[in-house]
C-alpha cells in the first residue's frame, strides 16, 4: 500500500484554500511512515493532492502538489531549479541572499541561503530533512559551491523529532566568509551567527532605506551593522546600538573594514539606550527600528504591541521634522494593519505629525504567498515626521 492520509471535511476546505499546512486535528486517517510522501483524500476519497507526512509536528502534513496527480520523481530539483531562476531574474547587488524560501519556492520547510562560494541549508520537516541528500546532490550540480553547511539548529527541529546539528554537508565551510551586499562588504560567521549568518530579509529595505538616509543616524537593533552600514556613506554620523557584545564587536570590525570611521558602536538594551537619548537631548535626522520579533505566539501579541508602541514613541520624539523613520516588524503575529495602528498611536502620543513615505516588506528573494498569511511576517515603514 502506497502511503496515505485522509482529511476530515474542515482539513478538505483548509487545503482548497491554497495553504499548504494540515494540522493533526484535521486528518482523520493516516498510513505512512516519517517523511513519506503520502497521497492526500477527502472523505468521500477525492485526491485532494500530495503532502510530506510528519509523524511529530502538528503539521502533519505539508502539501507540495495539489489535484490528483503526484509530483513527478524529480521535483525537489526541478523546484530547486525554478526557484534558483527567479532569483537569477531579480538582477540581486548582492552576492549573499536567499535561493530557496520553503513554501514559497514549493519546497515547505526548506531554507537555502547563499553566502558568495558557500550555500547555508535548513530541513526543517521530517519530509525535507529526508531528502537532503537529494537536495544537496542537486545544489551541487546547479551551483557549484565549495561547500555547503546545514544550520539544522532552529528549535523547530525538536517539534518534529529532528536533532539540531550543524555539519558541513559538502566541502569544506570556513568560519569567516566574505560578502557583499551593495557597497558594503560583511564578515559572515554562517557556523554561529543568527539565522544562516545574516539578515538577509532586509537586504532591499537597507537600500529604500538608503534614498532617503542624511544627517545623523540612528540604527537600534543593529546585529552586524546591516542598516547602519548601509547607510553611513549618506550620513554625518552613525551610533548602532545592540544588546551582544559580540555583535557590536562585529559593527566595529565591519565600519571599520568598510573605512566608516563615523560608525560608532554601542553595547546597550534599546529600551534603556532611547530612554538615555532622551533625557540628554538627542536628535537624530534618521533613525532605523529594527527589532526582534517580540511576538513569537499569539498570546505574546498584547506586551509585543506595547514594546513596538514603546520604541516608536521614544524614536519619533528623537526625530528633527523633516527626518525619517524605518521602522520594521518581523512578528508575523502582529499583522500590517496592527503594526500600522501601533505606529500611528506612538505618533498620536508623542504629539507629531507623520506621513507614511513606504510601505514594504521582506526582500523579494523571500517571496510571500497571497494564500498563506504566515510567509508575510517582515512589514517595514518608512514614514516623514512633518513636525
Ligand atoms: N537590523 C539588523 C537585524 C536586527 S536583528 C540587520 O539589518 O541586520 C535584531 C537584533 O536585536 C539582534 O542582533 C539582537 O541582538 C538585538 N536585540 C534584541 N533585543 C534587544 C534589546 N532589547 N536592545 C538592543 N538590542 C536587542
Amino acid at each position: 500500500m502506497s502511503p496515505s492520509a485522509t482529511l476530515s471535511r474542515r482539513g478538505e476546505e483548509r487545503a482548497r484554500t491554497g495553504h499548504p499546512w494540515i494540522y493533526r486535528s484535521d486528518v482523520d486517517d493516516v498510513s505512512a511512515v516519517s517523511g513519506d510522501l503520502v497521497r492526500v483524500t477527502g472523505a468521500r476519497g477525492r485526491v485532494v493532492g500530495h503532502a510530506m507526512f510528519s509523524d511529530r509536528s502538528e503539521i502533519t502534513l505539508r502539501m507540495v502538489a495539489l489535484g490528483p496527480d503526484p509530483p513527478g520523481a524529480s521535483f525537489v530539483r526541478e523546484r530547486i531549479e525554478a526557484a534558483l531562476r527567479f532569483r537569477e531574474s531579480l538582477a540581486i547587488d548582492a552576492t549573499a541572499y536567499r535561493l530557496v524560501h520553503g513554501e514559497a519556492d514549493r519546497l515547505p520547510s526548506l531554507i537555502v541561503d547563499r553566502y558568495g562560494d558557500y550555500l547555508v541549508l535548513q530541513a526543517l520537516s521530517q519530509g525535507i530533512d529526508r531528502r537532503v541528500p537529494e537536495i544537496v546532490a542537486a545544489l551541487v550540480d546547479l551551483l557549484h559551491p565549495k561547500g555547503i553547511l546545514a544550520r539544522n539548529d532552529p528549535r523547530v527541529r525538536q517539534l518534529e523529532g529532528l536533532e539540531q546539528t550543524v555539519e558541513a554537508l559538502y566541502g569544506d565551510v570556513p568560519e569567516r566568509l566574505e560578502i557583499r551586499e551593495g557597497a558594503v562588504r560583511y564578515e559572515v560567521d554562517p557556523w554561529h551567527g543568527q539565522k544562516t549568518g545574516l539578515f538577509l530579509d532586509q537586504r532591499e529595505n537597507r537600500e529604500a532605506a538608503l534614498r532617503y538616509a542624511r544627517g545623523r543616524l540612528l540604527d537600534a537593533f543593529s546585529y552586524n551593522g546591516g542598516f547602519a552600514l548601509a547607510l553611513a556613506p549618506k550620513c554625518t554620523s552613525v551610533l548602532a546600538v545592540d544588546i551582544s557584545e559580540d555583535a557590536v564587536a562585529r559593527i566595529r570590525a565591519n565600519a571599520a573594514a568598510n573605512a566608516l570611521p563615523h560608525v560608532e558602536a554601542r553595547a546597550m538594551n534599546v529600551f534603556d539606550e532611547l530612554r538615555e537619548l532622551e533625557r540628554t537631548g538627542a536628535r537624530f535626522e534618521t533613525i532605523v527600528l529594527d527589532p526582534p520579533a517580540f511576538a513569537k505566539n499569539k498570546a505574546s501579541v498584547p506586551k509585543a504591541l506595547s514594546g513596538y508602541k514603546e520604541i516608536n514613541l521614544r524614536a519619533l520624539k528623537l526625530l528633527e521634522p523633516g527626518g525619517f523613520l524605518v521602522t520594521c516588524s518581523c512578528s508575523y503575529n502582529v499583522t500590517e494593519s496592527m503594526f500600522l495602528d501601533i505606529v500611528a498611536d506612538a505618533a498620536a502620543d508623542a504629539r507629531v505629525e507623520v506621513s507614511l513615505v513606504e510601505k514594504r516588506a521582506q526582500g523579494r528573494d523571500h517571496p510571500i504567498l497571497i494564500n498563506v498569511p504566515e510567509t508575510y511576517y517582515l512589514k517595514c515603514l518608512i514614514l516623514r515626521k512633518l513636525a
